[in-house]
């Protein structure tokens, strides 16, 4: 009879909660993790089923492993330890890897920006045994006496099981609705490209705005602070003019600027006070020197975010600064090849007369082509090599 009752409470406690799985696409294939006792809850991005295989955002799951988990950008891996075992998870072959040599081929993902592996082989490769329980329905990782067997896991968790999927859901309403205001914009800007202009401003700024001018398009100037100085009229004008600025440092030489990231902070501090002085402006829109890799790692990126700079990279390289002798026509070609595979592309340039030589070409292209050059917007998320949604 007390079993009867358990599945009847069951039923309804399992019917009324989940209905609305079914109504929201986004859910159907959701699954709920759980390390031994404790629910674990995911932001952004969140564990999927994939032809019966559970994969999970690593970095959201490793302090519940208890594990230590590095990102090796250069390598494009990310180190999964505990111990003395060690799992190497490779984006680039989409492969696993463990220290006693077995290896897991396709089952590595990007999703968001986060490393999707799979949830069951990595708990048990760090002594964890899973289970799955259909109501949820939850994959169970544990390693220790549990104050719950499987069969009341659910039970004892459903209230904040519904709180999660609440959570989620609202989570995944808003992203959508983020979407669609962004697909609308989309739509009512045109194609948008940002064109920048690192190293100035320089003799040659002048010119530059001119033909900017001639074709309607702004762009993004990432300025050195003694050059600030020096062409302080520049400065202002092209501020007037409707283009953006941005810092680009003081000493523009490695061993100075990445000496710490202390050292990166203050000198784009130092260069938003010549930006302060000349124009009466401040900005938070930084490039640091050389690009992003392999500097700027994640103690350098975290200094700069704390200080209130947004970092931006680009992904299309002109590569005008390669050589003094290039010619104007390589450097249109490069950035024609590389505008196409772009959904917003931020084009890098360089004051040099080359570029300006180059200039009228590439901004007719854009044209021609439906883009429309905006300046960089100081809210908005940086584009970054990471940074793959772009
Ligand atoms: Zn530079």
């Amino acid at each position: 009879m007390k079993k009867c009752i358990g599945a009847f409470v069951l039923f309804i406690v399992i019917f009324f909660p989940f209905q609305s799985f079914a109504e929201n696409e986004s859910l159907n294939n959701f699954i709920y993790i759980v390390v031994n006792d404790q629910l674990v809850s995911f932001h952004d991005t969140y564990p999927v089923v994939k032809n019966g295989i559970t994969y999970v955002p690593i970095s959201a799951l490793s302090e519940y492993l208890k594990v230590h988990t590095k990102w090796d950008q250069r390598n494009n891996c990310v180190f999964i330890r505990k111990g003395n075992k060690e799992i190497i998870l490779d984006l680039s072959l989409k492969a696993l890897f463990t220290d006693k040599g077995q290896i897991l081929t396709d089952c590595i993902f990007l999703e968001n920006n986060h490393t999707m592996a799979p949830y069951k082989f990595i708990a048990n490769y760090f002594g964890y045994e899973v289970s799955y329980i259909d109501e949820g329905p939850i994959a169970r990782a544990r390693n220790a006496a549990l104050s719950v067997g499987d069969d009341e896991l659910f039970f004892m968790l459903q209230n904040k099981i519904i709180k999660e999927k609440e959570r989620i859901l609202g989570e995944i309403k808003k992203k959508q609705e983020e979407a669609r205001m962004k697909k609308r914009l989309l739509k009512k800007q045109g194609k948008i490209v940002y064109i920048t202009f690192d190293d100035g401003p320089s003799i040659y700024t002048e010119k530059i705005l001119n033909i900017l001018n001639q074709y309607n398009a702004k762009a993004t100037f990432f300025m050195l602070s003694d050059r600030i100085r020096i062409y302080k009229s520049v400065v202002r004008k092209l501020i007037n003019e409707g283009h953006s600025v941005g810092l680009h440092g003081v000493s523009h030489n490695v061993r100075k600027i990445y000496r710490s990231p202390n050292t990166v902070v203050s000198e784009m501090n130092i260069c938003n006070t010549s930006l302060q002085k000349v124009a009466g402006i401040k900005t938070n829109l930084i490039r640091v020197p050389y690009g992003s890799v392999p500097y700027m790692t994640s103690s350098y990126r975290k200094a700069v975010k704390r200080a209130g700079y947004k970092m931006w990279d680009w992904n299309v390289d002109s590569r005008d600064s390669l050589r003094k002798n290039i010619s104007p026509n390589v450097i249109i070609n490069n950035v024609k090849k590389q505008v196409k595979r772009h959904r917003v592309p931020v084009i890098l340039l360089h004051e040099r007369s080359t570029t300006v030589k180059a200039l009228p070409q590439i901004l007719k292209y854009l044209q021609k082509n439906g883009y429309k050059p905006v300046p960089i917007n100081k809210s908005q998320d940086p584009i970054n090599f990471w940074n793959r949604r772009y």
